[in-house]
């Protein structure tokens, strides 16, 4: 029988307060996904975002677990992408590699690439973010794209019983998304959310996309994920979110019967730019600055079991959840 709707998590939209960690389309980590779910959740976040992976799904449960919370009350979402979207697209160093180092200060996922002869990616943390690319002198590093077939994917997620499926359209390519939109509608029943931006699409021709996508979607089943920079550097300056706004404006204005997310280059002053622009939205999702925030505690081989360690990244946490919660609403 196929999945219905999450009432959970239509509730948590409908009442506009919805944190969403992502802990990265490209995150195949499972030990640091456990790791970030439960911290966050621990620390007040309602919605996670997961890679495409079943043992990535299962340790965000772990996650919960520990954080002695239930699916009832946080939220799980799985992203999958198109060929070409930096979502699903990791590095690769080839031999042209001279072993310089530029690259590992300009990568911000810790321990992604590695020191060697080579240097090497260490694929499962890289979230195919390109900023080693644009600095390597040698032109070694290749980003490469290749997701697998929806076909192979879903089946054994759609045992898990996610809350949501997420499909990252920020492509050209209009109807290879297209076709996967319309394949996730046909074999989930739940939630389905469009993360899209204005990168490759003109103001115009992001709402028509959104309209065509929308056009068989029931009311309250589907969350737009109004993308600004996504991989952005992790910085918390209010120009780094402003594209995030400006999609969502465009989402807003539409008022199409659709759950409005921020995500990509958000930031702590994310929700309350919003709102002072006017934009009435029903969640932000937070990325690659929430996970810098606290990946120094992340990191440490401790940090499941001192509890002064967790103690000090929960205060942080929470400290970035409830300034964004505050302005929501
Ligand atoms: S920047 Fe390029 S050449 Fe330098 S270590 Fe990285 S991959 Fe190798
Ligand atoms: S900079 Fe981005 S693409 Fe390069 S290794 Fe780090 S995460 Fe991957």
């Amino acid at each position: 029988m196929k999945k219905k709707i999450s009432k959970g998590l239509a509730e948590l939209l409908e009442k506009r307060k919805c944190f969403k960690l992502v802990c990265g389309a490209g995150n195949e980590d499972a030990a640091e996904v456990e790791k970030l779910v439960y911290l966050y959740a621990s620390a007040g976040a309602n919605y996670f975002d997961l890679s495409a992976k079943e043992e990535v799904v299962l340790a965000a449960g772990r996650g919960l677990e520990r954080a002695g919370k239930t699916h009832k009350e946080k939220f799980l979402n799985v992203s999958v992408g198109i060929k070409g979207d930096p979502h699903v697209s990791k590095a690769v160093i080839g031999s042209a590699c001279i072993c310089c180092g530029k690259c590992l200060p300009a990568c911000q996922v810790q321990h992604a690439i590695l020191r060697g002869k080579p240097y090497k990616v260490q694929s499962k943390r890289c979230i195919g973010c390109g900023a080693c690319a644009k600095v390597c002198p040698e032109k070694a590093i290749t980003i490469v794209s290749a997701p697998k077939p929806l076909s192979k994917v879903l089946p054994p997620l759609l045992r898990l019983g996610l809350d949501s499926f997420e499909l990252h359209a920020v492509t050209q390519d209009e109807e290879s998304a297209f076709s996967q939109w319309k394949e996730l509608e046909s074999d989930y029943g739940g939630m389905l959310s469009l993360c899209i931006d204005r990168s490759r699409l003109g103001d115009k021709q992001l709402l028509a996309r959104i309209n065509r996508f929308m056009e068989k979607r029931a009311p309250g089943s589907t969350i737009i994920q109004a993308d600004g920079a996504p991989m952005s550097g992790c910085d918390d300056f209010a120009s780094t979110t402003l594209q995030a706004l400006a999609t969502a404006q465009i989402v807003y204005r539409s008022a199409l019967p659709v759950y409005l997310m921020l995500s990509g280059g958000t930031n702590s002053k994310t929700a309350k730019l919003a709102k002072f622009f006017g934009i009435r939205f029903h969640g932000v999702a937070l990325g690659s600055y929430a996970r810098k925030i606290v990946s120094r505690y992340i990191d440490r081989e401790d940090f499941l079991t001192n509890k002064a360690v967790f103690s000090k990244a929960r205060t942080i946490a929470e400290k970035l959840v409830n300034s964004s919660l505050r302005y929501m609403g």
